[in-house]
């Protein structure tokens, strides 16, 4: 029996016979300042293991000690996924060995979490879907392998490893769904938006900066099939580290037309997990995994157990930002957006971006408009996050500022956000350095103007017996030869003054 070779079949074919079940686990790394159970910086980037100390070595002797902040940005993920809360949990070891994770046991929670049985509702194109959430846990961050000497940076090919153990003990907190059912061809799209979702609820708390791209946010997708009327869950593969919106959907939709091939064949999904592979946009077979994977969790016999009293509990309820969908609607009233427009807003992750933008003083379509268009497009064509582009809200504000003066048009606008983005300054630098301010001076504008009009005599007749729409072919030429820097409406004025 095997998993690999099959026939491929298309998404919607899957979906006429077989019903897809996902479970999604996100970890969400926690900007506490220092680490799970010692004292550690968590700043990002550092050189390779200077940030280290016996107890996230794992040392003998070493004793931790919980980090209280990480408790709080906890609870606060667990509140505002309408969980309980736990009076009482513990944290535990899950005993395996890796190379990145010295004490060869992670300190995670087993049977009692610290957040449980929980919701969370999300929308797509117009539908809303209740997300159950089973729990969310605490535990900490593993090390990171490096493979050097391949082609790849995988193991495969490389002459050896590299650890940095930098990473090991940032607090992590995974929140795991109940089986995710009944969302049919809308899988892959109810997967993203619950990524999303999750994002954004966690970026509103202020508890991780939740970046997919450095993993700071990170995500495995379970999926099973199962043929349609049947209820019991079909045997699941867990694909993992799945590391953007994007991927998150196109890795939905690889899984279930690969099942779905295996199970056509009269063939048995292994239970396994799986790599993405963002390149080829398919999964490979990593390591068989069973059901009950003998970790040996026992309760961690260094940590005293963690017991949230009711007061700090509901204090931190009480300081709950506005969750995400009152929020949207807030900004929806204020910005004067149709659902369409909130709906693309929100599909190009820039929500806060164009509410930023808004707030240093751009209109709310100009700030969606350039959001969209010129900055989406740079994220894209550098494949970074669009909030990595590297343009701040206050300068594409400063830009529309600039348009609203009527000191650059909508074309130079483009060229001071190329200019920006190049790195050339901030918009004031770009239009001062690449010379892209209008032309509205007369003296400038009416040689320009004079020389169209010589130019172009057979225009020139046709304006002159007040055929005035002709004038777009002058206002054209005086644009061309100023390089699109001319005040098209002072140039209009100019020619027909000279030809009235
Ligand atoms: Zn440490």
């Amino acid at each position: 029996m095997t998993t690999t070779s099959a026939d491929p079949v298309t998404f919607e074919d899957a979906l006429e016979r077989y019903d897809p079940v996902m479970g999604m686990e996100v970890h969400v790394e926690l900007n506490t300042a220092s680490k799970m159970f010692c004292g550690c910086s968590t700043v990002f980037g550092a050189e390779p293991n200077t940030q280290v100390c016996p107890v996230c070595l794992g040392l003998p002797g070493a004793l931790p000690v919980v980090n209280a902040r990480a408790i709080e940005s906890a609870i606060k993920i667990g509140l505002a996924l309408n969980c309980s809360i736990a009076p009482w949990c513990r944290f535990a070891r899950k005993n395996y060995f890796y190379p990145d994770m010295p004490k060869n046991f992670q300190t995670s929670q087993y049977d009692e979490p610290i957040a449980y049985s929980g919701w969370t509702e999300i929308e797509v194109d117009g539908v809303s879907y209740r997300i159950e959430i089973e729990r969310a846990h605490m535990e900490e961050d593993t090390g990171k392998s490096l493979h050097v000497g391949g082609a790849t940076g995988r193991i495969h090919g490389a002459s050896h490893s590299l650890v940095d153990y930098n990473r090991a003990g940032i607090p992590l907190i995974e929140i795991v769904t109940k089986p995710i059912e009944g969302t049919g061809a809308k899988s892959p799209e109810v997967a993203r938006a619950y990524v999303a979702h999750l994002r954004e609820l966690v970026l509103g708390l202020g508890v991780s900066d939740v970046r997919m791209e450095q993993g700071s946010m990170r995500c495995d997708v379970n999926l099973s099939l199962r043929p349609i009327g049947v209820t019991t869950l079909g045997t699941r593969s867990e694909t993992k580290n799945v590391n953007s919106l994007r991927s998150v959907e196109r890795a939905v939709r690889h899984e279930i037309g690969r099942h779905a091939a295996v199970l056509d064949g009269g063939n048995r999904i292994v239970q396994e997990t799986r790599h993405w592979h963002e390149d080829t946009g398919v999964t490979t077979a990593g390591r068989e995994k069973s059901d009950a994977e003998d970790y040996r969790y026992f309760p961690e016999p260094d940590l005293v157990p963690v017991a949230p009293s009711r007061e700090w509990v509901e204090a931190l309820r009480a300081q709950l930002p506005e969750p995400p969908s009152l929020h949207r609607a807030r900004l929806q009233a204020d910005w004067a957006f149709s659902d369409l427009e909130m709906r693309d807003v929100a599909g190009a992750g820039a929500m806060s971006l164009v509410a930023e933008t808004v707030a240093a003083g751009a209109a709310p379509q100009a700030a969606k408009k350039w959001w969209l268009s010129e900055l989406a497009r740079y994220a894209n064509e550098h494949d970074i996050a669009i909030d990595d582009v590297p343009m701040s809200p206050e300068q594409v504000a400063q830009v529309q500022g600039l348009l609203d003066a009527g000191r650059i048009n909508d074309k130079l606008a483009r060229q001071v956000f190329d200019g920006v983005l190049a790195g050339e300054g901030t918009p004031e630098e770009v239009v001062a350095r690449r010379g892209l301010e209008v032309v509205s001076d007369d003296s400038a504008l009416g040689d320009a103007v004079d020389r169209a009009i010589d130019a172009n005599p057979d225009v020139a007749a046709k304006i002159a017996a007040s055929k005035h729409a002709a004038a777009g072919a002058l206002i054209g030429a005086v644009m061309k030869e100023m390089r699109g820097r001319a005040d098209a409406g002072r140039v209009r004025e100019l020619i027909l003054a000279r030809l009235g």
